[in-house]
């Protein structure tokens, strides 16, 4: 219809407004972006040649030669000061002894977890073996300390060389008033904050001295089935640390609902009466008077992998120094437990759309006859499924200031279903950059509504998110849920589908009956949210009240 159609040729006209000169030639139209090109970086970087782009194999080398010859085909400059296209990121990777068996006894009864099946563990030690011995089990319900919420489910209690049972997500307290709904007050209600996020009860493990954290996995919290958990059984990556991590717990992990409940079983409990107890801020830790006692082997290897980075400087000479970055995740899982048949985890739709389409926008960057004041930064980030490490590894330690970066723009799996009238913002009303978006998005004839799915922590869930921890504005955004053409609750259903059967899973490849207009239209949406930040005067703002706030405007203050 007569949208779609003039979609390419509408002029922002709020830009013009805003130079305070008579208006230039008109340069920020929305670009054309080509959906099939999109797809054939896809499919090249999805195919079994590049055996699921894990970091420190044949699979990143090749991805990051993709992607540089990309980027120079594009006319984009080497985005590292010294000349290269790549920032080292240097892990340590570990590969767990796959046999190892989680043991619970009371007395003379023994609960024995079969690994893969019952439980999944880690060490992220930098050590070739890690034991815990009948380390005696405590239940810390959520395991949560929020003293803004006024909840400390620890209480002082000493969990030094014991085994930690946590639940996943946030404590779901009821609304007062209404009790089939959350009380939004507390843990943003139906949102996840960070304290339901797995990595924080792992942080809270390491705070605590534990000896071990297991997470009980339940699908609905988690945001992902079992299957999904059982996936992290091949090589799990970790910046290094200082202390080589032995300040973390030694065992870090899940064990299943199922063996959960026989636990609280062996324990003379009930589980399900255990978690309801969870949910009140006079909950205390219950020991549960059982041992675990289990032993994980380890393999152990150093490797320097790469973020990708490339530049497009900007024209203004005051203003090139500033900086707006684009982020997408290159990596994927690699090659490792088959499924169906099939051992490559291929990642077509995470990340090889967010990759192909970085690629097509640095080319619309290039396009422009006049580059946007500011320059644009395209950080393709190393080993985003291992825990946001490449993203967070360059926030720590930026190729230039974070206090010169404007805002972060992330890119985390392309719409491949065709195009919406919607497009989602993660944790909408963080920043002004939610708004912008809203602006672009109106422009498109298209409106932005919060995440459909805020119970699964998307916010905390892939590389913007350390930007917003170093306090950069960031906008995850993508995707939308009312498709054109098709019947309400259609996207709602292909999104749940692809969590239950491709997410993380092998068979996340390039469909015949994609249609990628969808991406090509997000992508616009992207170029423009950008193209207007480089555009800008101003730095976009944190709002009141978020948590990131405050690191934000201490950087800023020092800048002045
Ligand atoms: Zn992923």
């Amino acid at each position: 219809m007569a949208r779609q159609s003039t979609v390419a040729l509408l002029v922002s006209v709020a830009l013009l407004a805003a130079c305070g000169r008579p208006p230039a030639p008109a340069v920020a139209a929305f670009p054309v972006i080509d959906g099939s090109r999109v797809l054939e970086h896809t499919k090249t970087l999805s195919s079994d040649e590049f055996e699921g782009r894990a970091p420190g194999s044949r699979g990143e080398e090749l991805t990051v030669a993709y992607i540089i010859d990309q980027f120079k085909k594009a006319g984009v400059k080497p985005g590292n000061p010294d000349g290269t296209f790549v920032q080292k990121v240097p892990m340590v990777g570990i590969v767990t002894d796959q046999k190892a068996v989680l043991s619970f006894r009371k007395g003379s009864r023994e609960q024995k977890l079969a690994w893969r099946d019952d439980f999944v563990a880690w060490t992220k030690r930098v050590v070739d073996r890690v034991s815990v011995n009948k380390a005696d089990v405590v239940f810390v319900g959520y395991g949560v300390q929020a003293p803004e919420f006024d909840w400390d489910d620890f209480k002082g209690v000493d969990l030094k060389g014991k085994t930690m049972v946590v639940l996943v997500g946030d404590p779901p307290v009821p609304d007062p008033s209404d009790a089939t709904k959350l009380d939004d007050r507390v843990f943003g209600g139906r949102a996840m904050t960070y304290y339901g996020r797995w990595s924080y009860k792992y942080e809270m493990g390491q705070k605590l001295g534990a000896a071990a954290v297991l997470i009980v996995h339940e699908t609905g919290p988690a945001g992902y089935p079992f299957t999904v958990v059982q996936g992290r059984t091949a090589e799990l990556f970790s910046l290094v640390a200082p202390d080589r991590n032995l300040s973390r717990a030694a065992v870090e992990g899940w064990i299943t609902l199922e063996q959960a409940k026989k636990l609280f079983a062996l324990a003379g409990m009930d589980f399900e009466e255990a978690k309801k107890a969870a949910v009140t801020r006079a909950f205390k830790p219950v020991p549960l008077g059982v041992t675990a006692s289990v032993t994980l082997g380890n393999t152990i290897r150093t490797v320097n992998s790469q973020n990708v980075v490339g530049r497009i400087e900007g024209s203004d000479a005051a203003k090139k120094n500033e900086y707006v970055i684009y982020t997408s995740h290159w990596d994927h899982f690699g090659i490792g437990v088959p499924i169906n048949g099939d051992r490559v985890y291929h990642g077509a739709v995470d990340n090889a759309t967010g990759i192909g389409g970085m690629i097509e926008l640095s080319r619309a960057f290039t396009a422009l006859k006049v580059a946007p004041k500011r320059s644009i930064l395209m950080l393709a980030v190393t080993a985003e499924e291992q825990g946001l490490l490449g993203s967070a590894y360059y926030a720590a330690d930026p190729l230039y200031p974070l206090s010169k970066t404007v805002g972060v723009v992330n890119m985390d799996g392309l719409n491949v279903l065709g195009k919406t009238n919607d497009i989602t913002v993660t944790g909408l009303g963080n920043s002004d950059l939610d708004e912008l978006a809203g602006q672009v998005a109106a422009e498109q004839g298209r409106v932005i509504r919060p995440n459909p799915e805020p119970e699964k922590g998307g916010f905390y869930r892939s590389d913007h998110f350390p930007f917003a921890q170093q306090g950069v504005p960031a906008l995850a955004s993508g995707g939308g849920i009312d498709y054109i053409g098709k019947p309400a609750g259609w996207g709602k259903a292909r999104s749940d589908e692809y969590t239950a059967n491709d997410y993380h899973k092998p068979s996340d490849k390039v469909r015949a009956d994609w249609d990628m207009s969808g991406a090509a239209q997000d992508l616009q949406y992207y170029w423009m949210v950008g193209h207007r930040l480089a555009q800008s005067d101003t730095f976009p703002q944190w709002k009141p009240g978020t948590e990131f706030k405050a690191k934000r405007d201490a950087m800023m203050g020092s800048r002045r």
